[in-house]
C-alpha cells in the first residue's frame, strides 16, 4: 500500500491516552482508580437543557441547519456573550462548531498557510500545538515561566515575531496552568499584536470557571481593534457539563475570517448536530444558576486539592485562578534518576497507587503532571493521601 499522509502519520499518539488506556485496563481488573486525568465537569448536564435536546428530537427538529449554526443559536450565543463579557457580536459573525475544539481548528485552518508561524505561550493546550502542524504551520512555543504566573510578556511575544507569524494563540483561563490574565496584561499584549498585525485566537473555553476578584476580561473586548483581529473561541462544554453534547463557538467581527471559518464548516463537518444546539440554546439563555453551583464547587474543590497538596514534599504549584487543573511541578522528584520522566512517573503512579494524572510534555511543560479536580472531595483527597505515600515511598527509598 502507499504510504499515509505524512503530517497525519506524524501526529503521535498522546502519552495522555498511554495513562488513559492503562487506567482503563486496571480498572477492568477490579482496581480502585482514582482520575485527575479527564478534563470535564463530573456534574451531569442540567436537566432543563436536557429537556430542550428531548423537546428539539420530539418536534422533528433532526435536520441539517445553516453549516455555521442555527439562527436561534447564533442569536443565543450573540446574547450570553454580551451579557457575560460585554461582547458585541452580529449573527454574522459567530460560527457554532463541533466543540471549541474545531472552533480551534477552523480558526486556525483560516489563518494559516504552510510555512506560517503560531506562537503558542506554554504551557499550552496539546491540541493547538498539533493543529498548527495539521495546518502545516510552525508552532512557535514560548516558554512562560512560573516567576510570571505561566502568562506571556509583552517583551517575549515581540521577540517571537518574525515576518512569517500569522498569529498568537492565548488561552485563558490555561489549560493546563489555570492562569488568567487581567486586564492590562492583555491591553500590553495585544499592543504588540497591533504592531504586528498577528491575529489572536483567544480561548476563553474554561471563562465562566473563574476565581479571580475581577471579573473575565475577554481578549476581544479590549478595543475596535481586538475585536477585529481576535477569533474568540468558546462553547458550552465545560461551563454546562456538556462535553459529549460538542457545541462551541467562534466569534469574530472580521468578516473575512468568518466567512472562511463557514466555508470550512460547510465542506467539513456540515453542521453542528441540530438536537445539540436546541440544548446549548437553552443553557446559554435559560437559569444559569447551575452554572454558578458548578463553579462554586470547583472552587471548593481546587482549595481542598492545593491544601492536600502543600504536605507533599518535592513537589511544587501555584494556586489556579481559572479552569479545573493543578499543573504539578515535580522535577525535585525526577532529579535522582529513579524515574526517566514525567510520563514514566505518572504510570508507576497509577500502577503502584491507582491514581491517574496527565504527564505534561505534550502540553510544552516537561517535569510537570496535571491533576484534575473536576470529582468529588473525598476522592480528591483519597487520591492526593495516595500521591504522597507515593511519593513518600519513592524519597524513603532513596535516603
Ligand atoms: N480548549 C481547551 C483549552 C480545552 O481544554 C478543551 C478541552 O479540554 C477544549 C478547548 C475543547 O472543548 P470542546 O470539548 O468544546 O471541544
Amino acid at each position: 500500500m502507499k504510504e499515509l499522509a505524512s503530517i497525519v502519520s506524524a501526529l503521535p499518539v498522546s502519552t495522555a491516552l498511554t495513562v488513559d488506556l492503562r487506567l482503563k485496563a486496571l480498572k477492568k481488573l477490579g482496581m480502585d482508580v482514582i482520575s485527575f486525568c479527564v478534563g470535564e465537569p463530573d456534574f451531569p448536564t442540567p436537566a432543563t437543557v436536557c429537556e430542550a435536546g428531548i423537546r428539539a428530537i420530539e418536534r422533528g427538529d433532526t435536520k441539517y441547519t445553516n453549516a455555521s449554526g442555527a439562527p436561534a443559536l447564533k442569536a443565543a450565543v450573540a446574547a450570553a456573550m454580551l451579557r457575560d463579557y460585554g461582547l458585541s457580536y452580529t449573527s454574522g459573525e459567530i460560527a457554532v462548531t463541533t466543540g471549541a475544539k474545531y472552533a480551534v481548528y477552523a480558526a486556525v485552518r483560516a489563518m494559516v498557510d504552510p510555512g506560517d508561524e503560531v506562537i503558542l505561550p506554554a504551557p499550552y493546550w496539546t491540541s493547538y500545538y498539533h493543529i498548527v502542524r495539521l495546518a502545516q504551520g510552525e508552532p512557535k512555543v514560548i516558554r512562560c515561566g512560573v516567576e510570571n504566573g505561566w502568562k506571556l510578556t509583552p517583551d517575549q511575544l515581540e521577540k517571537a515575531v518574525t515576518p512569517r507569524t500569522k498569529a498568537l494563540i492565548l488561552n485563558n483561563p490555561n489549560n493546563p496552568t489555570g492562569a488568567v490574565y487581567t486586564r492590562e496584561e492583555l491591553m500590553s499584549l495585544a499592543a504588540v499584536c497591533r504592531t504586528y498585525d498577528l491575529y489572536v485566537i483567544s480561548d476563553e473555553i474554561y471563562s465562566r470557571l473563574l476565581y479571580t476578584p475581577e471579573p473575565f476580561c475577554a481578549a476581544a473586548s479590549l478595543d475596535a481593534d481586538m475585536h477585529n483581529r481576535t477569533v474568540t473561541v468558546n462553547g458550552v462544554s465545560k461551563a454546562y457539563a456538556m462535553t459529549g453534547w460538542r457545541i462551541g463557538f467562534a466569534a469574530s467581527g472580521n468578516a473575512d475570517v468568518m466567512r472562511a471559518v463557514s466555508a470550512l464548516l460547510s465542506h467539513t463537518t456540515g453542521s453542528p448536530n441540530t438536537i445539540a444546539q436546541a440544548a446549548a440554546e437553552n443553557a446559554l439563555l435559560g437559569d444559569q444558576d447551575a452554572c454558578g453551583r458548578m463553579r462554586e464547587a470547583f472552587l471548593r474543590r481546587r482549595d481542598v486539592m492545593t491544601q492536600a497538596l502543600t504536605g507533599i514534599s518535592g513537589v511544587r504549584f501555584t494556586v489556579p485562578q481559572g479552569a479545573f487543573y493543578v499543573l504539578l511541578d515535580i522535577r525535585a522528584l525526577l532529579e535522582d534518576g529513579e524515574y526517566a520522566d514525567e510520563a514514566d512517573f505518572a504510570l508507576r503512579l497509577l500502577e503502584a497507587e491507582g491514581v491517574a494524572t496527565v504527564p505534561c510534555a505534550d502540553f510544552g511543560a516537561p517535569g510537570h503532571i496535571r491533576l484534575c479536580y473536576a470529582l468529588d472531595e473525598t476522592r480528591i483527597l483519597e487520591g492526593v493521601q495516595r500521591l504522597k505515600r507515593f511519593v513518600d515511598s519513592g524519597v524513603k527509598a532513596h535516603a
